[in-house]
């Protein structure tokens, strides 16, 4: 980063957390990129809106969620960078067919919520990384399942601090989208379930798991898919048609379970990854014609 550009004399007085400068790779999954110029760890909503409200004028605001899907490029985050870790985010309520769970819940956590209810309909999103906040924010799917398809309501504060409930149909979700306000800031969400036989839930949970488990690299540091299928064709076949699977940049190479999985061998930078998205883009570019997407986001300066 830059020269940091916030007086850390003058933050708003808050009841949560501020940490200076701080290493964001540990917040992410593929454990590179800089640091915040200052992250923010509200206790609650009251807590972030009064955050809100009081920071300086035109400091910009970003949302971390399990960092899963993201790219933290080597100069780091200049301004604020919000993690929704209080009690409050990670609260998971049943009413009617409706699961509402705190934007900082990570999926994992509903696999107890989901499996003992039997709520159906919701297995798909206990095998996917991060949070609910992020999950929404991306239309994070698979399985044949994906957010816009079981939610029903979200809440949002937007960046004057007011709480909105938004409809799902106002996402206009698309394939692994949303077009969502950039200054919104994802509180929580209802998700829509069946009820359903617990052990078919059960079975359904295990089954996704076991999936990931055989046909995904594990314990690796990535951020899942790197680029999104295009329209009629998967990436990982474009990468590997194309060479892409036995590229390297410094520490980035794709794995070799599945080469549209990116994957840190522990000494690469955010730069080595760039780098190496680039070079695998050209190369399908060059051979097909076909411009592949990042699906991981891109954050920070270089
Ligand atoms: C091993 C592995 C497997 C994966 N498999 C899948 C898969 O099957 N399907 C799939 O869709 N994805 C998959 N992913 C990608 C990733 O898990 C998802 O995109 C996930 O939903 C990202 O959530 P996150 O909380 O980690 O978000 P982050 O990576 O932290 O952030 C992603 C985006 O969400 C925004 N965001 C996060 N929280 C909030 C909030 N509260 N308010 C506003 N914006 C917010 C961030 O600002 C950022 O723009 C996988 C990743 C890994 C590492």
């Amino acid at each position: 980063m830059t020269g940091t550009k916030l007086n850390i004399n003058m933050l708003p007085k808050v009841r949560g957390k501020y940490k200076i400068a701080e290493p964001l790779r540990q917040y992410t999954w593929l454990n590179v990129g800089g640091p915040a110029e200052v992250m923010f760890f509200p206790e609650d909503e009251e807590d972030l809106r009064n955050f809100l409200l009081n920071k300086p004028q035109n400091s910009e605001v970003f949302v971390i969620g399990g960092g899963s899907n993201l790219l933290v490029r080597d100069g780091g985050i200049a301004g604020f960078v919000i993690k929704l870790t209080g009690a409050e985010f990670a609260k998971k309520t049943l009413q009617d067919n409706i699961l509402y769970c705190g934007a900082g819940c990570l999926n994992f956590s509903l696999k107890q919520v989901v499996v003992e209810n039997g709520l159906g309909g919701l297995e798909f999103l206990c095998s996917i990384p991060g949070t609910i906040g992020g999950a929404l924010r991306s239309n994070a799917g698979c399985f044949g399942g994906d957010i816009s398809k079981v939610l029903e309501y979200a809440r949002v504060m937007n960046k004057n601090g007011e709480i909105l409930t938004v409809k799902a149909e106002d996402f206009h979700f698309g394939y692994r989208s949303s077009d969502f306000p950039p200054d919104w800031i994802i509180l929580g969400v209802g998700l829509r379930f069946e009820k359903t036989d617990v052990v078919e839930v059960q079975n359904k949970v295990a089954e996704n798991d076991e999936y990931r488990r055989t046909h995904q690299p594990q314990g690796i540091r990535t951020a899942g898919s790197t680029f999104k299928n295009p329209e009629g064709n998967a990436a990982w076949k474009l990468i590997k048609q194309c060479g892409g699977d036995v590229m390297q940049f410094g520490g980035a190479k794709m794995s070799e379970k599945h080469c549209n999985f990116l994957q840190n061998d522990g000494t690469a930078t955010a730069a080595d990854i760039e780098k190496l998205c680039d070079k695998i883009a050209n190369a399908v570019k060059q051979q097909t014609g076909i411009e592949l997407e990042l699906e991981i986001k891109k954050v920070g300066q270089e």
